[in-house]
């Protein structure tokens, strides 16, 4: 079993370590919990087991159907080895159903359902606030190729409709998503980073109660139990 070597960085919400494999890293996820680019800070209680867990979980899900990932294996509830990549300095953001940035941006109230699947994206970089670039950015500014770039898209949207099909049946409204890609050492992209109650807005079906970060971004309470109830919706625990 591969162990924590060096801590490679820190960052809002993991840590990541070097192992005795140079291809694979340690992933540590953290109860610290932050938003609007660090401005608001907190605790939840419980937070990294269940990131990691449900992350774990759908990307386990994803591989089957076709998706390539890190995730390699989970050690234990907080941590999990991912295979080593360089990440491709872009947050892909899928979009289901107004909401957030898009609602005050366009003016749409939220809850609107998007006539079509929306895909963005935002330029990772927290001096800038990750401010939002077209493909055009993109290529300009070599954050990836243009196959690159047509893959990603490709599975995002690929992503977007095995997770919304999959969490209906858990009574769940996938609104929308933030993912990351990765190129591994011998140029494959692959999803990286996490997929959890902190970078998807989970709405219940028929209440449209907030599951999801929304809940600590905007004060409303029960962080801890919405993001319990999404691994025991997801996990049956
Ligand atoms: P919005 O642009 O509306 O703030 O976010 C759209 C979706 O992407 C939401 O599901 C949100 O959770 C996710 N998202 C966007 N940027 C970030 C980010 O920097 N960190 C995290 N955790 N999620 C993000």
């Amino acid at each position: 079993m591969l162990t924590k070597k060096e801590q490679l960085y820190e960052g809002k919400a993991k840590k990541v370590f070097s192992t005795e494999d140079p291809e694979k890293y340690i992933v540590s996820y953290k109860d610290d919990a932050t938003a609007f680019n660090g401005l608001k800070k907190g605790t939840i209680l419980g937070k990294g087991a269940i990131n990691n867990r449900v992350s774990n979980f759908l990307m386990r899900m994803l591989e089957t159907k076709g998706i390539p990932t890190h995730y390699v294996e989970e050690l234990n509830p907080r941590e999990t080895v991912v295979r080593k990549v360089s990440i491709v300095p872009l947050e892909v953001i899928v979009r289901n159903i107004a909401a957030g940035s898009l609602s005050k941006r366009l003016g749409l109230p939220e809850g609107v359902k998007m006539k079509k699947t929306v895909l963005e994206y935002c330029y990772k970089n927290d001096e800038l606030g990750d401010p939002m670039v077209n493909e055009y950015h993109i290529l300009a500014m070599e954050f990836c190729t243009k196959e690159e770039l047509d893959l990603i898209a490709e599975y995002s949207l690929k992503i977007n409709e095995i997770l919304s099909a999959y969490l209906k049946q858990c009574n769940i409204e996938l609104i929308d998503f933030k993912l990351e890609f990765g190129k591994t050492s011998d140029g494959q992209i692959i999803l990286a980073d996490e997929i959890s109650p902190e970078t998807c807005r989970f709405w219940d079906s028929n209440t449209n109660e907030k599951l999801d970060k929304d809940r600590f971004r905007r004060d409303l309470g029960g962080v801890e139990d919405a993001y319990k109830e999404i691994l025991r919706r997801l996990l049956g625990e």
